[in-house]
């Protein structure tokens, strides 16, 4: 099974990247911020407390991401594999992937990490509030973004160092670049 972590600031492109990998790899996508908006756009209890957090640019609380990721996890069977985009987004979170995983004798194979000057990661992410409308792509919450990211995401960097499993990339040129120097990693790993 080839597990890959999508990891890096709001804006960097994981998205754009996970869909390219997708498709490359034929695996099942978890993006934990797709599932809350579905959620939320769905009225459930668990969109409604996602609201209030989203919308001033704070994570969703560890046990309650946690929780929903499992669940979507046990849905996804007979892939080739999971590309986890926006989870893990805290330490806990990444002791609860790897516990998950170890439960089904599987392991995190790769952590691909998308390098994005900050003022780059501000621009993209006013233009993609522009276009499509996403509530939390607006200055001040971008701002809370990237400072939870930097004290509570980032840490994660040096955890997954010391495992050998992180690679960084830097995020910013030519799109099909970048995904070339990603897939350079990944079939070293595969
Ligand atoms: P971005 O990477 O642009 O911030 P996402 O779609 O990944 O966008 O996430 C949007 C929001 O959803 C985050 O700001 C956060 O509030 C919430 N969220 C997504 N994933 C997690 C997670 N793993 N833990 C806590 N909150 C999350």
């Amino acid at each position: 099974m080839l597990n890959i972590v999508i990891f890096g600031a709001p804006g960097s492109g994981k998205g754009t990247q996970s869909e390219k990998l997708i498709e490359k790899y034929n695996l099942a996508h978890i993006s934990t911020g797709d599932v809350l908006r579905a959620e939320m756009k769905n009225g459930t209890e668990l969109g409604k407390l996602a609201e209030g957090y989203i919308s001033q640019g704070q994570l969703v609380p560890d046990d309650v991401v946690i929780g929903m990721l499992a669940n979507v996890l046990d849905s996804k069977n007979d892939v080739a594999g999971v590309i986890f985009d926006g989870f893990p987004r805290t330490i806990p979170q990444g002791e609860a992937l790897e516990a998950m995983l170890k439960k089904r004798g599987q392991d995190v194979s790769i952590v691909v990490s998308l390098e994005v000057e900050e003022s780059e990661l501000i621009e993209r992410l006013i233009k993609r509030g522009q276009q499509s409308g996403r509530s939390d792509d607006n200055l001040e919450t971008i701002k809370s973004r990237l400072d939870v990211y930097k004290n509570q995401t980032s840490p994660l960097k040096e955890h997954y160092k010391t495992t050998g499993k992180l690679m960084t990339i830097k995020g910013q040129g030519d799109i099909e670049d970048i995904f070339g120097l990603i897939v350079e990693a990944v079939d070293k790993v595969k």
